[in-house]
């Protein structure tokens, strides 16, 4: 059966706007609050505290600007002198999610820190708390962890919070991807001291960009709003005491993620059902969707996944930048699978490369479930290195070998999806 491409794409992830967005970029216009003062920035802050359940919210430019102004006061925080409270992460260790976007970890070096990535578990593809508690193990002197969602599934919060408390060490959750999901009842992005969320044009709900920093201390949701806004003193003058930037949320971009508010469960559900209708058209595939602990955890299903059983995998070998495969019956492999969702004019995308593997930071640590990652899994080739208990050391570049993700646009139809259905299904013929 030859599958016709889409007329019109069908994207992995594309906003979706419902007409209140204009409605209060209108007024925003109208009233003249062009911008980074307004009810807009009010209301949005309103409603995120609402919706998350912290007690602080600051409108920022983007998560990424959020995830800095949160690494900053974990900095002040934990490395604060008690004379002046000023201090900062600046020649510290901090441990980070490895399996994730980089804007997790870029900002703890605009801190001057440096990131140990942890290795990430099979069950929810999030940090692997056995890994942590390695890697305090071997760097017992950190103090902050940063944590991430992946794909809108929350992480094994109580296991890692365990861990951390046990350690002395704060936690800054990366809840970019994962707005409206929940663990035991409780909204991620309020389970770090501090956290952040993206309003970024491919997220649940979007500004076309933005961010928040989300905290229970009035006193670092302060210093944020200070910090955001070029750290002015109040003084008759521009007077500087301290750095700032230029971070706060405009009051335009804010009606947008206004007018967004009201549909973010809509869109949680569409999400949903799109994960369900891959999960029930995969069943007899051997693959599996990206999983999530249902006795915890009620993610927002930002993105779909799968991941291919080892045993079904074709060859496929990746350098830095491009990728080959050779088909084979009955298996196949995520380039196969993607060049095949391209070919119907439908984007997928491969796992986010795990932050070990970047050329960047090939120089920083990796702690798995076995210890110092570097050592063992330097030379390695994907599948060819496993750990006492015989799976994959590296589980995260195993997840990223095996693994994708598929168009999850809440605008494709059931008609659309089935077709993708398909045409995955005859990649393993
Ligand atoms: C999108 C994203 C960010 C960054 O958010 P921006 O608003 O694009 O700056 C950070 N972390 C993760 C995990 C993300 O997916």
């Amino acid at each position: 059966m030859e599958m016709k491409p889409f007329e019109n794409k069908v994207w992995l992830s594309s906003p979706t706007m419902h007409g209140e967005e204009i409605e209060y970029v209108k007024e925003a216009y109208e009233t003249n609050w062009m911008s980074t003062i307004g009810e807009n920035i009010n209301e949005v802050e309103r409603l995120t505290c609402e919706k998350v359940g912290c007690e602080y919210s600051v409108a920022l430019s983007a998560g990424t600007a959020a995830l800095h102004m949160a690494m900053k006061l974990a900095g002040e925080q934990v490395y604060g002198k008690p004379e002046t409270g000023k201090g900062s992460l600046a020649g510290h260790k901090v441990f980070c999610s490895d399996m994730t976007f980089d804007a997790t970890v870029n900002p703890v070096v605009y801190e001057g820190g440096e990131p140990v990535f942890i290795d990430t578990e099979y069950d929810t593809w999030n940090m692997d708390p056995v890994a942590l508690e390695k890697a305090f193990e071997i760097y017992p002197e950190v103090k902050i962890v940063v944590l991430v969602h992946l794909y809108g599934v929350p992480a094994k919060i109580d296991e890692i919070r365990a861990i951390c408390d046990k350690h002395g060490a704060i936690i800054v959750e990366d809840a970019a991807e994962s707005l409206g999901a929940s663990y035991k009842g409780v909204q991620t992005g309020s389970f770090g001291d501090y956290a952040a969320i993206s309003f970024n044009g491919n997220k649940i709900i979007t500004g076309s960009s933005g961010g928040m920093l989300l905290t229970d201390s009035k006193e670092a949701a302060e210093k944020v709003r200070k910090w955001s806004t070029q750290a002015r003193e109040n003084a008759p003058w521009y007077q500087h005491e301290e750095l700032g930037y230029n971070y706060r949320m405009s009051n335009v971009i804010a009606g947008v993620v206004r007018g967004q508010y009201p549909h973010l469960e809509e869109h949680i559900a569409q999400k949903k059902a799109i994960y369900e209708r891959y999960k029930e058209g995969f069943k007899d595939l051997p693959v599996i969707v990206n999983p999530f602990d249902e006795a915890v955890a009620v993610p927002n299903y930002w993105l779909s996944c799968l991941l291919i059983d080892e045993d079904a995998m074709c060859k496929q070998v990746r350098s830095e930048c491009e990728a080959l495969y050779i088909s084979e019956p009955g298996k196949s492999c995520p380039t196969e699978i993607l060049d095949a969702i391209a070919a119907l004019n439908a984007e997928g995308r491969p796992i986010w490369k795990p932050m070990h593997m970047q050329p960047i930071y090939r120089m920083n640590g990796f702690i798995t479930r076995e210890g110092n990652g570097r050592a063992k899994t330097n030379a390695y080739i994907a599948g060819g290195s496993k750990g006492a208990d015989g799976k994959p050391l590296d589980v995260g570049m195993d997840i990223f070998h095996r693994g994708l993700c598929l168009p999850s646009d809440n605008k494709m139809t059931a008609e659309e999806q089935d077709v993708i259905i398909e045409v995955i299904k005859k990649c393993f013929e």
